[in-house]
């Protein structure tokens, strides 16, 4: 069920590019929309592959790349159905934040979606109950955002529905994509993602985390490139020559790998990005700097790992995530 609607007919062979309209009645305009970008490039048999960008709206390289797609590629050097949709959290992307300005909601976190809910929960609900049911394979391009440093990734979400059969597929996705790191992860036990939402339908999925800072990586944007074709010869989708993969290293987020801001303040990390720590080393100094004389609170690791994100901003308040680890997966769970 959705109220979005659509000239686009992804039954149709060739390209089609144009917009799908969720209806929005606001103050400035009763009888409105909000029109979120839409591609299909559809030929002959093969499977169907989702590739979304924006669903926060501070990353920008899935985007980037998801149009260069549009205007590129062409009908005849696809085979199977390509469906493109590079912002889709248009308004977050318009605003360049993670939620959307009209709903305070994150895409990531409302799936599947309410079609009578508010804008990012139709939104959600569009892409589970109509994009969802067409789709083979979902890829989902993000990068870390405004708030965080994150290591170049490709995660597989489990969730408990998860099959082992589609956890392959997704992970064989992954290692075609070739990231430096692939995570597989339950997002904290929250299934709320458009990835655990596909896992939970059976379809082989993965995110990408390919820049940060709310910033537009120019080495993010050349990896999301490359790293987007590999997928797509992977699926058979199209024949080309890709600069080919590295081994993606396969990790893990353990128990106790997030590390918590114990306080309010500005916080200090002495460690970066890719650093290898142990249990009780020092993350950083958190900082009460308008009270000089106070001493800054060590902050330390729980447990060890290596550094797989770290939040950019200074001010921190309590319960804000500092740096999350991860370590190698177990040698059963990679058998
Ligand atoms: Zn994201």
């Amino acid at each position: 069920m959705s109220t979005v609607f659509t000239h686009i007919d992804f039954n149709q062979p060739g390209k089609q590019v144009g917009f799908a309209h969720l209806p929005l009645s606001a103050h400035n305009d009763a009888w409105g929309t909000i029109a979120m970008p839409v591609a299909v490039i559809a030929n002959g048999e093969g499977p169907t592959l989702l590739i979304t960008g924006a669903i926060h709206g501070d990353e920008y390289e899935g985007p980037i790349i998801i149009n260069e797609l549009i205007r590129t590629l062409t009908a005849g050097q696809v085979r199977g159905r390509i469906i493109l949709l590079p912002c889709a959290n248009t308004p977050a992307l318009r605003a360049s934040m993670r939620v959307s300005p009209l709903d305070n909601k994150n895409l990531a976190r409302v799936f599947p979606g309410n079609p009578w809910g508010t804008p990012t929960e139709q939104i959600a609900a569009w892409i589970h109950d109509a994009l969802f049911p067409l789709c083979d394979f979902y890829l989902d391009l993000h990068s870390g955002g405004s708030s965080l440093f994150i290591e170049e990734s490709a995660q597989v979400v489990v969730t408990e529905e998860l099959s082992p059969q589609v956890r392959e597929q997704s992970e064989a996705m992954a290692r075609a994509f070739g990231a430096t790191l692939t995570v597989v992860t339950n997002n904290m036990g929250d299934p709320r993602t458009s990835c655990g939402s596909a896992a939970n339908l059976g379809i082989p999925a993965i995110a990408a985390e390919m820049g940060w800072n709310g910033s537009i990586s120019p080495r993010g944007v050349k990896r999301t490139r490359a790293a987007v074709e590999r997928v797509l010869n992977h699926l058979g989708l199209i024949q080309s020559d890709p600069v080919a993969a590295e081994a993606s290293q396969q990790v893990f987020i353990p128990p106790g790998g997030n590390l918590l801001s114990p306080g309010d303040g500005w916080f200090e990390s002495v460690v970066d990005i890719g650093d290898v720590v142990n249990a009780g080393d020092l993350a950083g100094w958190l900082h009460r700097l308008s009270e000089p004389e106070a001493a800054p609170q060590a902050v330390r690791f729980a447990i060890g790992g290596r550094i797989y994100s770290q939040r950019t901003f200074g001010a921190t308040a309590q319960g804000n995530s500092l740096a999350v680890l991860v370590q190698d997966l177990p040698v059963e769970e990679k058998a």
